[in-house]
């Protein structure tokens, strides 16, 4: 090809399909790619040990529908208000009920999750019964689904590079068509030419607190339970290259955790956990004092129903969870399992068994009385004095009648007593580029940026409630949709 102004004066490499992002959807699209006969490159931000991104420290579980019909009808009803294109759900509903199907094909093992109800997370919705949640493996959890994805990408000659952030899209400046991407390795700008496509599959803005602040409601600053990685970087390429944006308000949160400056993801607290009960009392407040909510309430991923409709939680920043020395001498406050989550299941911090650590760290405050507790907060005395005796006088009776709580009804009572900021934190974004039913992302007027893709949680098809699972089924699906077409592309030459 003579030399445009557009592209680079030398290519560095190429490969026929370049894939943007090594997580579940980046595994997907790489590995149909490959197997259509296309020269794959996957890149990844990360270093190696550490891609993966939200797949590796997920839940594991996936999404295998049971029906096509019932799916359409269940994803329209989980879209609300918020409808997606008639043509956008039946591809999904279609490709959903394959993933099983597809993860056997590479060597998987699909098993059902067990735990009763099945988790299905809107069970009065039509169709929605069509919900099984599958994992590879023997348990859930600890990564086990990723390790199957990344040892079938492995056993491909696909090659991968570590450390390789995508930073751009190389574009024809007539035809719009993309040629490749641009990134930067060991620190210098480097081009890669895609002779056929490039698929973007590099996550959310989870770590963007840019646009955490410009599109994601209620929430001033957020931060995440997942990969580090994930900053929006395939939103800005593909903006730049002319895409419409989705869904850029729905996200998988929030929720309520500690965040502190040492670590770039939260740690979640066991007190406010729906399914664990420590002793002594504890209660969460805002800046004004006061309780906003059932703390204990189990969220459907981040959304409550307390006006007849679905909401993101409100999270009056700061927040301060309270408790008592009955709390704090019970065991770590810190959930520190590591079946999921970056901070457990990546950084392993070790926290302290007495809580002495974190305290001595300042992660958790204490003082003798709650008005001097209260001050070193920099909240009312008063206020939060009067929040205190009246959540204990509801223990006491038994009801509280200002949220409908109903686990952990216990006074605090014990001094000394102390508190830990709580941020929001959510697992997920599920905005970014719009694509069609071809995995192409779009341009405002619905036409396809010619040899571009995307697929997973980038401009995922989720645009209002969440099933749990759906996430990495989606990346399954509209991965082995955008690897295929991506592969069936002519050449440039
Ligand atoms: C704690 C937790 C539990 C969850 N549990 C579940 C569950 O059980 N089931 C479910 O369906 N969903 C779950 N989710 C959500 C789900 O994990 C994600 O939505 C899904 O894994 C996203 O997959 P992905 O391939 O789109 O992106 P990711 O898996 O996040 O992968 C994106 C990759 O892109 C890389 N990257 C980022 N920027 C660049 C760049 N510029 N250039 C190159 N690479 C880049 C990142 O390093 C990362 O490796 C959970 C999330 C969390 C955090």
């Amino acid at each position: 090809m003579e030399h445009q102004p557009w592209l680079p004066a030398t290519w560095d490499r190429d490969a026929d399909v370049i894939v943007v992002g090594f997580g579940a959807a980046g595994a997907a699209a790489a590995i149909t790619a490959c197997e259509a006969g296309a020269k794959v490159l996957l890149l990844d931000k990360a270093p190696e040990g550490q891609e993966g991104g939200n797949t590796r420290v997920a839940g594991q579980g996936y999404l295998n529908t049971s029906s096509v019909e019932k799916a359409q009808t269940y994803l329209q009803a989980l879209c609300g208000p918020y409808r997606v294109p008639d043509d956008m759900v039946q591809v999904w509903a279609e490709e959903m009920g394959q993933n099983n199907a597809w993860v056997e094909s590479i060597g998987g093992d699909p098993q059902e999750h067990q735990h009763q109800p099945v988790g299905i997370e809107f069970p009065e919705l039509p169709g929605a019964d069509c919900v099984h949640k599958f994992h590879h493996g023997p348990i859930v959890g600890f990564s086990h689904t990723w390790g199957m994805l990344e040892r079938a990408v492995k056993a491909r000659s696909i090659e991968i590079l570590y450390e390789t952030p995508g930073k751009g899209l190389i574009q024809h400046g007539v035809t719009g068509e993309i040629f490749g991407v641009r990134v930067v390795r060991a620190g210098h700008p480097y081009h890669i030419a895609a002779r056929q496509a490039v698929v973007l599959t590099c996550g959310g803005f989870e770590n963007n607190q840019e646009m955490i602040r410009n599109y994601l409601p209620g929430v001033p600053y957020c931060y995440t339970s997942g990969s580090p990685y994930n900053e929006g970087d395939g939103i800005t390429m593909a903006m730049t290259v002319g895409a419409d944006l989705w869904h850029m308000n729905n996200f998988a949160g929030p929720s309520m955790a500690l965040k502190v400056p040492e670590y770039p993801t939260t740690f979640s607290m066991v007190a406010l956990h729906f399914a664990k009960q420590p002793p002594g009392g504890m209660i969460v407040v805002g800046p004004n004092g006061k309780r906003f909510a059932d703390e204990k309430y189990k969220t459907s991923h981040g959304k409550v129903n307390v006006t007849g409709s679905w909401t993101p939680l409100t999270t009056p920043c700061p927040m301060f969870m309270l408790m008592d020395h009955t709390m704090f001498s019970a065991g770590p406050l810190y959930d520190k399992e590591p079946r999921s989550g970056w901070t457990p299941m990546i950084e392993r911090y070790d926290w302290s068994d007495d809580n002495s650590t974190e305290l001595a760290k300042g992660w958790i405050k204490r003082a003798e009385t709650l008005p001097a507790l209260a001050q070193a907060l920099g909240l009312s005395p008063a206020a939060v004095t009067d929040t205190v005796t009246r959540w204990n006088a509801q223990c006491q009776a038994g009801v509280d009648a200002d949220f409908g709580r109903t686990l952990m009804l216990a006074p605090l009572q014990q001094a000394p007593f102390y508190a830990v900021e709580l941020s929001p934190s959510m697992l997920n974004t599920q905005g970014g580029p719009r694509r069609n039913v071809r995995a192409q992302i779009v341009r405002p007027d619905s036409s396809p940026i010619p040899r571009l893709y995307s697929a997973g949680e980038l401009g995922s098809i989720y645009s209002y409630l969440y099933q749990g699972t759906g996430n990495i089924g989606e990346c399954l699906a509209f991965g082995r949709i955008a690897g295929r077409n991506a592969a069936a592309e002519r050449p440039w030459s």
